[in-house]
Order: C-alpha cells, then structure tokens, then sequence
C-alpha cells in the first residue's frame, strides 16, 4: 500500500497488532458455536466470558451488565426502544441537538410516532445546562446525550448533567453515547442507567460494541432468537468481534493515560500551526478530548480541502463519515454557531498511533494549501 497519512481516526481506526493476532486466532480455533455443549463450543463460551470481564472494567461493572451487539447503532437504538418501552406514559425525551444520526435519526423516528423531544442547545462552549434544567419535567421518559461529540471532540458534563436530572425525577432513565469517548476520557457510568461504545473507535474490530445496562434497570430487547446475551440480545455470538473488543479495552487500560499525553502534546503544535494560518478552530475554549480538531478556513471550501490533501496521501475528512458525502455545512457545526464565513470545516483526528512525523507533513501540506488559496482569492 501506499504511503498514507491517517488523520480519520473518528470514523474509524487502525486495529492494534495484538487484537488483530486474537482476532485471527479466535476466528481459526474458536469456531464453536458458544452454545453448544461440546468442548468446542465450551471454548468459545469461555473466550466471551474472558471478554466480558474485560469490557466491565471499562464501566467497573459487574459481567452481567454488558450486552455484546453489533456495534453502537444497535445498541442506542435498542436503548431507546427498552428505554420508551419501560415508561409507557411519559412521552417526552431530553436530548442534545448534536447527536450522532444513530441517536437523532431514532428520536426522529420516535417523534413521528408522537413524542416529543426537547433539544438542548449546544454552543462552541458546550451545551447550555441552564437550558437542560429549565426543560425538566415529569413527562420525560428518557434522557440522552452523548458524553463526546464526534464532530468536535467536545466533552459534556454527563455526570453532573445526569446528577442533576435523576435529582429532579429519578423515574428518568439517563443513557450516554460514549462512543467518541473510550480511551479518550473518563467513562460517565456513575449516575447512568445505560452507555454504549463500539470496538472500531478504540483500535477494536468493526461490527462490534456493547450496552451497559445497570442492573436493576429493565431491558426489554428489539431482538429476539435463541436467547443468548441473556435473552437481552438473539444471535449466535460475533466470537472473533468480541474477544477483539476485549483485548482492545485490555489495551486502553495499559497505555491510555500517556498516550493522551503524548496525543495532546501533538495537537496542540497542530492547532498553534494552523491558527497562524488564520484558522478557525471550532471550541477552542471549550473543553475536548485530545487529539481531535475541527478546523474552518475563510479562504477554502472543506470538500475542496479535503480533496487536495488526499492528493497528498493525507486522510481527513469533513463533518461526521456519516454525513461527509452530503454537500455543505455540517449541522453539528451550523448549530455550535461557528461563523458563517469559517463554517465549512475539516475534521482532523488522531490516535495513539499518529507521529511526530506525520503531524509535521500534515503542517507543512495545509499550510502550503492555505498560501495557495489566499493567493488566489487576492487575485479574484
Ligand atoms: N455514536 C457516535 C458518537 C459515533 O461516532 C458513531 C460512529 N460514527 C456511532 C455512534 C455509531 O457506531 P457504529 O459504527 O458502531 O454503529
């Protein structure tokens, strides 16, 4: 393969080494069905034993807590389904208005079947908790909001923000997407009733992530089948995926917290780079997880950037993977308030993995791009 410069890592990110190895050996060797009574199967009921153990560490929750699924979208939908199941005469439900699509787009859905849901405003500072409190009343049957925004790497105040809540009406179930925020922060599980992550986020396998269900919470299942993940979750278990995410989370627990470090000491020589470049940075203030930048420039267009800086083997992308095929500004952004004439950004994100080096052709290749435009728009 070409040399590549991966600057991508909140769409998605490389698997480690170590999980790749315990990927192709399950996927070889633990072939049995975790069902069956055969040793084989016994095998590989107790590869996902191990894993489970070790993704609870992650929440310091008990084993039975964690729900493997498909990854973050089934888990916030199931979420949100158990969540409206569970509390049949409240119809309304408190969220952000920066939400991942596979929260927002479910609450839409939702809304169209007659709830009504009440968006808190999000700024370039973070989310407006003035806003939240004033909006709480006993009709809320579900809270939801993401602990990281994927966009802009903004964290929220979950464990005050949910605090807060279940002091006004503990009957409010509080669920957070953290998936942006594994490996990155802390994981707000003290006050939740319910989290979610996915292994391809933290140097995991694709096709995997996990609920987190406080026990004494009920679960009501959007699948049913054979029974397996408690009965909370049918279908023979992903065995490869899971041990995967198992050995990911083992990963995080060993190495995170220098990592950060060495994570934050990298974007900060980006961000100082590229504000003398006349850069916008969006939430420059506000308090972010490190590694990730998302960056306007008044003199070019983000799909514009994007593009010249895949000419030269860089990675980036604009807004969320999942909407950066949608021309424009990303709503995230509109709705943070960014200035109209930075507000086509590019998102930079990194990972424990990204170098010195990198991060240096990564300057020097925007910098020289931003010169070019600024020459051009003079000579418009
Ligand atoms: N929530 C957030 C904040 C995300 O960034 C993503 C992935 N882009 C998801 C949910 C969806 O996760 P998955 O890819 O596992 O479905």
């Amino acid at each position: 393969m070409d040399m590549s410069y991966y600057f991508d890592n909140n769409a998605t990110t490389r698997v480690s080494l170590s999980v790749s190895k315990a990927i192709a050996e399950a996927i070889y060797y633990d072939y049995g069905n975790a069902s069956s009574s055969h040793s084989l199967g016994l095998r590989a009921k107790e590869k996902i034993r191990i894993a489970r153990a070790q993704v609870a560490t992650l929440f310091a929750a008990k084993a039975d807590e964690i729900i493997f699924t498909s990854g973050a979208t089934e888990a916030n939908n199931a979420i949100i389904y158990s969540a409206l199941k569970n509390s049949t005469n409240r119809r309304v439900i408190l969220t952000s208005a920066v939400e991942h699509p596979s929260v927002a787009n479910t609450l839409r859905h939702y809304e169209t079947l007659g709830y009504r849901i009440i968006r808190i405003p999000v700024t370039e500072r973070g989310i407006d908790l003035n806003c939240l409190k004033n909006n709480l009343n006993h009709d809320i049957a579900l809270a939801s909001f993401m602990a990281v925004n994927n966009e802009t790497g903004t964290i929220f105040p979950i464990d005050e923000m949910f605090q807060y809540i279940k002091q006004y009406d503990n009957s409010i179930i509080c669920h957070s997407d953290c998936v942006q925020a594994v490996g990155k922060t802390s994981i707000p599980y003290t006050m939740a009733d319910y989290l979610t992550i996915s292994a391809h986020k933290f140097h995991g396998p694709k096709g995997i992530g996990c609920i987190y269900r406080k026990r004494e919470v009920p679960f009501y299942p959007i699948l049913f089948g054979g029974g397996q993940e408690y009965g909370y979750r049918s279908g023979t278990e992903n065995i490869p995926g899971i041990v995967g995410m198992g050995v990911a989370v083992e990963e995080i627990a060993q190495s995170s917290l220098e990592k950060n470090d060495y994570v934050r000491h990298l974007h900060h020589k980006l961000e100082q780079s590229l504000i003398n470049e006349g850069a916008y940075i969006v939430g420059l203030q506000s308090n972010r997880v490190p590694g990730v930048t998302n960056v306007g420039f008044s003199d070019i267009e983000a799909n514009q950037l994007v593009l010249l800086l895949s000419k030269k083997h860089i990675f980036v992308s604009t807004g969320s993977a999942c909407s950066s095929n949608k021309i424009g500004i990303s709503p995230v952004i509109r709705e943070m308030g960014v200035p109209e004439a930075f507000a086509s950004t590019i998102r930079i994100s990194m990972s424990k993995y990204t170098t010195k080096e990198e991060v240096d052709y990564l300057i020097e290749c925007i910098t020289q791009i931003i010169r070019d435009a600024k020459v051009r728009q003079s000579k418009k």
